[in-house]
């Protein structure tokens, strides 16, 4: 199924776009599963045997007993959410023993970093960013200030306590003087860290190393990104975009391996469009299809419930997306949610003061005008097909438009929300 030994997995879009269930399909055939971004603002769905877990930081493919899941340096971690992630999938009857590694550079979360993300969105009053107030920024900005305080220096604990003191101290007066909130005390959060450290210890490695090492031996590696490229941090939709780097050029440096190492790119976008949150978004549908796509494609965020906004697909993010990561192919997911709609259509490229543009410019976002090709709509029951010639006429025609307007070849497309409901084309 995969004939490279390192395969990346990137959403096109803004995030969302079902690539926990993806990963989690080509896990199966891997030996490692790394998440080299971002930390629990993530949600990646995966379902299987009539059971449903949501990854937050931990990689997707961790129902696979045979797999390792490596948490790589580019993310960061909040202890709390980590340990009840590892206990839902032990209550699966997941065995995660011996099968997660941490990377020890990894920066953390801390309670005050929540507590400021959601006080200064509160207070935003003109761009508000639609942060998920999981204290992602916040803590970015701490490890970029080089104030942040690391997985691996729990191994003094000391020392850890400490820093963490310190830490509270600063950012209580910044909570109370700038947000006039009362104080947080550090003292049950340094009880949990402490009751727990054992087990958070025995997860800490060099990642770098280990999946270095692995790679090195032939073993089948996939990494896994969060969020999607237009959420990236540098090429994204600036301010509205995510505090890390979420394109497939960044693997190496957040992970720590030779950029030569990852071997294959592969693209994974809806059949329409979504995003959560603020931010320009020129195919958006304000209407009652909008409306459709949003309340049959469940477009809920897995991390905070916010509905998600709904367009139609578009050729041009595609084609910025395919440049950025290098990406050939694609698949494609909830083709599903699109059957027994009227319409159906898809941008291909837009009009700006006048002149025709293939590509998307995150720059002039907001001034995009899309220009639309109407397809034939479709009403297939998808639960009947088996193989990509199953398909409709009307379904076909609109994956090979895809195809042909993108420049990218379909390599699979998903059909409903388990991990069986994928169809290969060759
Ligand atoms: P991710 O963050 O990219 O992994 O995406 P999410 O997990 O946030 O959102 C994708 C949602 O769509 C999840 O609830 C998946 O179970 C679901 N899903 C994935 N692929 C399909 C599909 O082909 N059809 C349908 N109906 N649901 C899907």
């Amino acid at each position: 199924m995969i004939k490279s030994n390192s395969l990346a997995i990137i959403g096109a879009q803004w995030g969302d776009e079902g690539k926990g269930k993806i990963v989690d399909f080509f896990c199966k055939y891997a030996d490692g599963c790394v998440r080299f971004q971002g930390g629990p603002n993530a949600g990646h769905t995966v379902v299987f045997d009539d059971k449903r877990v949501i990854f937050h930081q931990l990689p997707s493919g961790l129902t696979h007993s045979h797999l390792k899941g490596y948490i790589a340096s580019g993310c960061i971690i909040d202890l709390e959410v980590l340990k009840n992630e590892i206990e839902e999938l032990k209550n699966l009857g997941i065995d995660i023993k011996n099968r997660i590694f941490v990377d020890y550079r990894c920066h953390l979360i801390f309670p005050f970093h929540k507590e400021i993300d959601k006080k200064r969105e509160e207070l935003k009053k003109g761009v508000k960013i639609g942060t998920t107030q999981k204290g992602i920024g916040p803590c970015y900005e701490d490890k970029y200030q080089r104030i942040g305080i690391r997985i691996g220096d729990l191994k003094d604990f000391s020392l850890f306590s400490e820093k963490l003191k310190q830490e509270f101290l600063r950012k209580n007066y910044l909570l109370m003087e700038i947000y006039e909130v009362p104080p947080i005390s550090e003292k049950s959060y340094l009880n949990f860290v402490k009751e727990n450290r054992e087990f958070f210890l025995s997860l800490i490695t060099d990642v770098s190393k280990e999946v270095y090492e692995e790679l090195k031996k032939g073993k089948k590696i996939i990494f896994e990104g969060a969020q999607g490229t237009l959420l990236d941090i540098n090429f994204g939709t600036y301010p509205y975009v995510t505090s890390s780097s979420t394109i497939a050029g960044s693997i190496s440096g957040q992970v720590g391996i030779p950029f030569n190492f990852i071997e294959e790119v592969i693209g994974v976008c809806k059949a329409y469009t979504t995003r959560v949150g603020e931010g320009p978004f020129p195919t958006e549908l304000t209407n009652e299809i909008g409306k459709y796509l949003q309340e049959k494609g469940k477009e809920f965020g897995a991390t905070t419930g916010r509905k998600r906004r709904c367009g139609w697909f578009d050729c041009g993010i595609i084609r910025y997306a395919k440049r950025i990561n290098g990406f050939e192919k694609l698949i494609i997911t909830k083709i599903d949610i699109l059957s027994g709609l009227n319409e159906l259509k898809i941008a291909n490229g837009y009009i700006y003061e006048g002149n025709e543009i293939d590509e998307f410019i995150p720059e002039l976002a907001y001034h995009l005008e899309p220009k639309y090709l109407e397809l034939k709509p479709f009403n297939q029951d998808f639960n009947k097909v088996k193989s990509y010639k199953d398909f409709d006429e009307e379904v076909l025609e609109f994956l090979n438009t895809i195809e042909r307007l993108t420049g990218c070849e379909i390599w699979a497309v998903s059909i409903g929300e388990k991990r069986e409901d994928i169809i290969f084309k060759y």
